[in-house]
This record gives C-alpha cells, structure tokens and sequence, in this order.
C-alpha cells in the first residue's frame, strides 16, 4: 500500500526565504551525493528520504554524477520518488547540477552549452521528472564564456525543465558577473551553494557579502565537513566511517591538530547539551544570509540528530568566540 507521509510534518519545520526570492527553503536540507548510490542500501536511502520529508524536509539535491556509480542517485531517487513521493511533487523541491565529470569525451565535462543541456535532459530521465525546481553549473569553467554557461541556465528555464538556476562554488567576483549576466538574460540566479562549516570558512571572505547584495541565498554544503564536526573521529577511524571508506573524505585531513581542534569544539557542544553534529549546523544557520545547511545522512538516526539542532538554543557571543578560538587557531 502507498507510503503516507506523516501529516505533522510542517508543524516543527522552519524555511528561510532564498535572498530576495519567492522561493523558501528548509533550514536543513539534505543530499545524495553519498550513501544513495548503486553501491549502497537502496532501502536505507529510502527509509532517509521518508524520514526527512516526515520531518519538514522539502529539499533534496543530487547532481548528474552522484553514485557510485555515476547517475546511480538519480536512478535511485527516480524510484523511490515514483514509490513515494509522486504525490507530494508540488511540495519537494528537488535539485540537481552539471559542472563536474560524467561521460567521456570533451562534452561532458565542465561548462559549455552542450554539456549542460544535454546533462539536465539524462537527469529528467533518470530521475522520471518532468522538470527541476533548481539547477547548478556545479562549478565555474575557466575556459568558457560565462555568458555561454549562464546562457544554458536560462535555456533550460525558458524550456520547463527547471524552475530555478543557481551556481556552485563560484568565487565572489565569478558570482557578481554570474549574476549580472542572469539578470540581463531575465533568469535571476536563486542561489549559491559554496562549502561552508567550522573547519572552512572562505565564503566569509566577500562570498556572504555578495550574495546579500546580490539578493542571492545561500545553501551550505558539508555543514559537518563530511562528519569531521562529530564526535565519530575522537578516538580512531571507525570502521563504517566515510574516512574509512576512502575517497572524498581524505584521511589526512584527520590529523591531530585538526582532532584536537575537534575535541574542542565537542566539549563547547557538550556543555549546551548538543552533540557536535547539531552545534555545527546552529553555529552555520547563525548567519541569516545562510538559507539551509545541505547535510549528508547514512543513516536515519544521523538524520534525526542532525534535524533535532533545529530546536538547540542559539549560540551566545561567548560560545562564538570560543568556537572561534577553536576553529580559527
Ligand atoms: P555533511 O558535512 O553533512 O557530511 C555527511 C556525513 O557526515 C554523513 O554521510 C555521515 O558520514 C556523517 N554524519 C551525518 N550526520 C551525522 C550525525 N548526526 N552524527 C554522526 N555522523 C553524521 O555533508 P556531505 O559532505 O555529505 O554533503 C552534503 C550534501 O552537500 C551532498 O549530499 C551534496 O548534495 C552537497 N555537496 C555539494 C557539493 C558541491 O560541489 N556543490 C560538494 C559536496 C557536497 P559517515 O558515513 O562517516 O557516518
């Protein structure tokens, strides 16, 4: 018999508006760049994608290569979406990118017209949509035309296929001609999704700024820098770990400055009564120009952890400045 989400689910969710939009967003949203590919438990992606929309959770993002293998969480979430979540298409908001590595050959790759469009048309199928309600150039490309990739980005508004467009990790300066060049073509740009957490700051060097001029929101991702800001690395790697299981989450990164510097921030969580997970999501969603903290989830207890900092105590000036010390020594 078909799923039926849970009829309380908006009364704890909170939405913060992106930039100067009529679009809201979820403070916490959630991706499927890892733990929704081929090589993974479809069941347990599915039970994630249910929980979180039960929860308040309207957005998902994926990209066209997220897997492994590559265009596996699309394919997924095309099946769990046709399983589930038809009903509810009007109340998700579902995102996806090109930008980055997908199939041979110098069309499909980076950021020209051809890649981009193309890449949106596999994504509609493999995910069983009609249209997107965001999509990214997941990345800027030096050698082509800004004008080209921006150009693509309305296109495929101007077809129906997406709702939105936005950028990814785009510098302040590429993002204000971004911007301009959207404007001009009558397709404003939603968002920007930059990394953002404790351990890495960048956007708050010119990025924030310009996106609150711009009237730009901003989605963070790897809020808990791909679990580093939890209490799972304190005493050694464990053995189901995203560090454990190799690639994105390099090992070297676990270094003892940055596990001493992590132990502290756990001791400041702590005190307040939060798990690490949650205080690094409070102290992200402490800017009001951050739209939503875009989490990943293996599990559905992490998730659930993870949500519950939406009902922590803001941070204080003193507990700023300690994690200050903390993050910036
Ligand atoms: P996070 O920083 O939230 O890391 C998620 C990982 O942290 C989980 O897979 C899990 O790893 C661990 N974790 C999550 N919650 C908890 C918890 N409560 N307690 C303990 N451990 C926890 O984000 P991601 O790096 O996964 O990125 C999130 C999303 O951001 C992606 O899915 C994607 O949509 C987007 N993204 C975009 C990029 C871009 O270029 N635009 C690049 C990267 C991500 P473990 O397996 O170790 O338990």
């Amino acid at each position: 018999k078909p799923w039926i989400a849970d009829e309380a689910r908006y009364e704890a969710a909170k939405f913060r508006r992106s930039g100067r939009s009529g679009l809201q967003l979820p403070e916490i949203s959630l991706g499927l760049w890892q733990n929704f590919g081929g090589v993974d438990h479809y069941q347990t992606g599915r039970a994630v994608l249910r929980r979180a929309f039960d929860r308040g959770v309207t957005h998902f993002d994926l990209a066209n290569n997220y897997g492994p293998p590559y265009g596996s969480a699309e394919e997924n979430f095309g099946r769990i979406f046709a399983a589930d979540f038809q009903p509810y298409r009007d109340e998700l908001l579902i995102s996806t990118k090109a930008g980055y590595d997908m199939w041979p050959g110098p069309y499909g790759n980076f950021g020209s017209r051809k890649y981009l469009i193309a890449s949106l048309d596999q994504s509609l199928k493999r995910m069983g949509l009609d249209y997107v309600d965001i999509f990214y150039s997941h990345r800027l490309d030096p050698e082509t035309p800004l004008e080209e990739t921006m150009g693509a980005l309305d296109h495929v508004v101007r077809q129906g296929k997406a709702l939105y467009v936005g950028i990814s990790s785009y510098s302040p300066e590429a993002t204000r001609q971004a911007a301009a060049i959207l404007k001009d073509l009558g397709t404003p740009c939603l968002i920007h999704q930059p990394s953002y957490s404790m351990l890495n700051r960048w956007v708050e060097d010119g990025l924030l700024d310009a996106l609150e001029e711009l009237g730009i929101g901003c989605i963070a991702f790897s809020p808990l820098a791909q679990g580093m800001l939890t209490s799972k690395y304190l005493d050694g790697v464990p053995e189901d770990s995203r560090a454990k299981r190799g690639g994105s989450l390099r090992p070297a990164l676990l270094s003892e400055g940055n596990i001493a510097r992590i132990r502290g921030l756990n001791g400041i969580a702590k005190r307040r009564g939060q798990t690490l997970a949650q205080m690094a999501l409070t102290w992200v969603l402490r800017d009001p120009r951050v739209t939503s903290a875009l989490i990943g989830a293996r599990s559905v207890a992490q998730l659930d952890d993870s949500l519950d900092a939406l009902k922590g105590a803001p941070l204080t000036a003193e507990e700023l400045a300690e994690i200050d010390r903390h993050a910036l020594d």
